[in-house]
């Protein structure tokens, strides 16, 4: 049984595990928020309780390493990709409660009263920002023609007293709103904010269209999702969340967004993307802001344990003795890929390489090592490349593909792309790659000889 239920739960836990840092000292939006989650990233999680004078916290890095991330589905490290996908094949429905008991409705502000800036504590992350971004917004949609809804995460600008601009790229959201923008309709959604690190997660899913990736986060907990229909759009969200936005995006509009400091530690830039007019909002008594500093190790571990899972999975399909795959922190955990495999024929590593690409389309460098290399240990993979490849014929290079829009030495997205393979080749003389060992080297306590 998972860890948390809701952000609160969460908290309290880091809280006791001394995990969550609380800061009383007043903090202004403008970069001291990101610059004090930035220094207890990958450590602890930051909760500010004095910002400006808004009466309300905002809390950051609620998870930063995958430690946390497994103690919060009650799983080791390792098991960590397993039991997300695993989740992902066996959804679990959520659950409606009535508008009465969900906490997210104790306040409602409608219309002319909303005033985004105002009422809420909006960092801004980056130096070069456009301005105040909410970055742990789930945008929650339906389908029109399936009626199932669909959560993403999109950076969203706000623009004005009731206007967000957002990036939506080509995914789920974006198929569900151009089919709208299309007949000349908008697309209703919800933006929940303030929600527990399993929900954040399962948002991330590589899941096919009409999987809602709320059924995978209550399949995470082992307890479905509790929720409730919005108050203006008819959309069903967390009933526990601290806040929730409802508005819709609108057809035929565009207006300027950007620039934004993005994941791989460059600025997207601005250019005119899609606008959402927010119609109501609900929040707890006594709320608390949610915000995820960009490029901080929560950012960027949200993106890697969905995509391993899925990576893992569909390398699998081509390759079935692949035992491992790491997308690496420096890699911006998107484009760096360490897959693990024990070797049985010549020319499968290269194999595995074909399939990573095909997995993903940021996967940009892959890195094929063999089993008893420990992938998550970057100078056994430094060593493995520097002793097990040689570049004449072991290096894969195709050039022209798609690579990631947000990588600046990509052509507007299209990518070379390289494989190294750092496998033992499987005639190799029984010496020659054996890796030297000190007898009794793991049973020896130190402590009896100090
Ligand atoms: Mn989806």
């Amino acid at each position: 049984m998972a860890k948390c239920t809701t952000m609160r739960d969460w908290l309290d836990y880091l809280q006791e595990k001394e995990e969550l840092a609380t800061i009383n000292k007043r903090v202004s939006l403008d970069f001291e928020i990101a610059a004090v989650t930035k220094l207890l990233d990958g450590k602890k999680g930051a909760f500010f309780n004095q910002v400006e004078d808004y009466g309300i916290p905002v809390v950051a890095g609620v998870a930063s390493t995958r430690k946390q991330f497994a103690e919060a589905l009650d799983v080791s490290e390792r098991e960590l990709i397993a039991r997300f996908q695993q989740a992902i094949d066996s959804p679990l429905p959520c659950e409606e409660v009535s508008s009465s008991v969900a906490t997210v409705h104790q306040n409602i502000i409608e219309g002319d009263d909303i005033d985004l800036l105002k009422q809420f504590p909006i960092p801004v992350h980056h130096e070069k920002d456009s301005g105040r971004y909410i970055t742990a917004g789930l945008a929650i949609a339906k389908d029109p023609l399936t009626g199932k809804q669909n959560v993403s995460i999109h950076r969203l600008q706000v623009s004005g007293k009731n206007r967000l601009g957002a990036l939506i790229l080509p995914r789920h959201l974006y198929n569900f709103y151009k089919n709208a923008e299309d007949t000349g309709k908008p697309l209703e959604i919800a933006i929940v904010i303030g929600v527990d690190p399993i929900m954040l997660l399962a948002s991330q899913a590589i899941a096919p269209l009409g999987q809602d990736e709320m059924e995978i986060s209550g399949a995470l907990k082992g307890q479905a999702e509790k929720v409730v229909k919005c108050k203006t759009v008819d959309i069903m969200v967390p009933a526990d969340a601290e806040i929730v936005l409802e508005g819709k995006i609108l057809p035929h509009v565009r207006e300027p967004e950007g620039p934004f400091g993005e994941f791989p530690k460059y600025y997207g830039p601005k250019s005119d993307k899609e606008v959402i007019e927010i119609t109501c909002v609900t929040h707890r008594d006594q709320p608390i802001f949610q915000t995820i500093v960009p490029a901080t190790y929560e950012h960027l571990l949200l993106g890697a344990i969905p995509r391993e899972a899925s990576l893992l999975r569909s390398i699998r399909n081509t390759v079935p003795t692949v035992s491992g795959v790491h997308l690496t922190l420096g890699g911006t955990c998107r484009y760096h890929l360490v897959v693990s495999m024990k070797k049985r024929n010549d020319g499968e590593p290269k194999n595995v390489m074909f399939a990573a690409f095909a997995g993903h389309y940021d996967v940009k460098h892959v890195v094929v090592v063999d089993d008893e290399v420990d992938i998550f240990n970057m100078e056994e993979v430094e060593w493995a490349i520097a002793t097990r490849f040689q570049a004449e014929k072991d290096l894969l290079v195709v050039h022209g593909a798609l690579g990631s829009k947000l990588d600046p030495s990509t052509d507007n997205g299209v990518s070379s792309k390289l494989g190294f393979d750092c496998t033992v080749p499987l005639n190799s003389e029984p010496l020659e790659f054996e890796r030297i060992q000190i007898p009794g080297l793991q049973e020896i306590k130190l402590e009896d000889y100090l």
